[in-house]
């Protein structure tokens, strides 16, 4: 296979080179080559490697797995650029990627800490029971089929990252696909890929709730054709049992935009909404934060110090996503709300400090450049955009 030398972070790698995989559209195609390297994904990486220092930070070290490594980036980046990395267990069943990460190890002088296998990632991580505190799925589609083997890997207290590009079918695209793979109805609102990664929680939730394990989000972020989440793993059944309450449905009103959660497994949902019109609902999803604020910010705190290339839209993303932290589920379009009292929309920021002048929670969102976020109900937000 022919390879060429790249460099991500600070970590060299060999790679078949991306720039020959594209389709006539000129987009990476990775189907078109036999090892997995797609380099729009740095990113997402980059932001891996602070999440994964903070947490090293917290659990006084990591013992890491990257189950689905392709060429070995994600792993080989733990253990080049994160301090504290005692293990890290890089694995893909291609027999062409095994060989690469091998080589990538020992380009990178990591013999003594990195180890390569070729076998299931199912396999590997039911083999490691309860031995790894950071397990990153990164797979072609959905986590779904290895969440399971991945909960029982994970020790007392860990971190599980979890890629998802299956968008189409988590933001209600698909549904049918969505209910059978997550047995989640979906919904296609302005906010479907926030409740789509509320449906991956919500998921990932249920399969850690039969280990005993307690997965709060602490991060969670939408991006190009992906969604990514950082779950804190916790072995404790009363914690997950709390977390259940935090689950739930969403209802919207496609006449008004109002809508309501309804915590439970099995709530009574609200079937006609006070204009008139009918509720949809989503469910059952996660309803809580999706992102930590404080922990956040030790992220970005972690970004700021290093020499990344896309340093500064990583460091935005994370802003953003910090400064929605606290608000509550779903958002709002500015055009959409706009169009209800037949207005052209007003300014975002002013809207924005009106909802705060009444003392309101409001946010942008980092889900899409004209949405809002706020606890004001549609009643008192098309009053302020009348007004604004
Ligand atoms: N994590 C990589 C990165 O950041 O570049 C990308 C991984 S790619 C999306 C998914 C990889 O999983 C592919 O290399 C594929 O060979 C591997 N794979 C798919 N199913 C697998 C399985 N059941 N067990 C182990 N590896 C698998």
């Amino acid at each position: 296979m022919k390879t060429i030398l790249l460099t991500e972070g600070k970590t060299r790698f060999e790679t078949p080179d991306p720039a020959k995989f594209r389709t006539s559209a000129g987009d990476y195609a990775p189907s078109l080559t036999k090892v997995f390297y797609n380099p729009h994904m740095e990113l997402c990486r980059d932001i891996s490697i602070s999440v994964a220092q903070v947490a090293s930070d917290t659990f006084n070290g990591l013992y890491l797995c990257d189950p689905l490594a392709g060429i070995g980036i994600r792993g080989l980046r733990y253990a080049n650029e994160v301090t504290g990395v005692a293990r890290c267990l890089i694995n893909d069943r291609s027999t062409e990627a095994f060989e690469l990460i091998k080589r990538n190890i020992a380009l990178n002088g990591l013999d003594n800490s990195v180890e390569a296998s070729s076998v299931d990632a199912n396999v590997i991580l039911r083999e490691n029971r309860g031995k790894f505190n950071f397990v990153d799925l990164d797979p072609f589609g959905s986590p779904a089929p290895f969440l399971d083997a991945a909960c029982s890997s994970l020790s007392r207290r860990g971190m599980l990252a979890l890629t998802a590009t299956d968008t189409a079918p988590l933001s209600g695209t698909y549904p049918k696909t969505c209910l059978r793979r997550y047995g989640t109805k979906p919904l296609k609102t302005e906010s479907c890929h926030e409740i789509g990664i509320r449906i991956l929680i919500g998921f990932a939730q249920r399969i850690g709730g039969i280990h005993e394990i307690a997965l709060s989000p602490v991060l969670a972020h939408a991006t190009q054709h992906y969604f990514r989440v950082y779950l804190l793993g916790q072995r404790s059944a009363q914690r997950a049992d709390e977390l259940l309450k935090e689950t739930g449905y969403i209802s919207y009103c496609n006449e008004c935009l109002r809508r309501t959660t309804s915590p439970g497994l099995i709530p009574e949902l609200p079937r006609e909404c006070e204009c008139g019109g009918k509720f949809s609902h989503a469910g059952p999803l996660w309803l809580g934060k999706l992102t930590n604020k404080a922990f956040t910010q030790q992220v970005i705190q972690d970004l700021t110090a290093r020499d990344f290339r896309l340093k500064h839209h990583e460091i935005s993303l994370l802003l953003r996503c910090a400064e929605e932290a606290d608000g509550p589920p779903t958002f709002y379009d500015l055009n959409e709300v706009a169009g209800l009292v037949k207005k052209s929309p007003p300014k975002m920021d002013r809207v924005i400090s009106a909802l705060r002048e009444c003392g309101y929670f409001a946010s942008r969102t980092h889900f899409s450049p004209t949405g809002f976020r706020t606890d004001a109900p549609i009643t008192e937000i098309l009053k302020i955009i009348k007004g604004a």
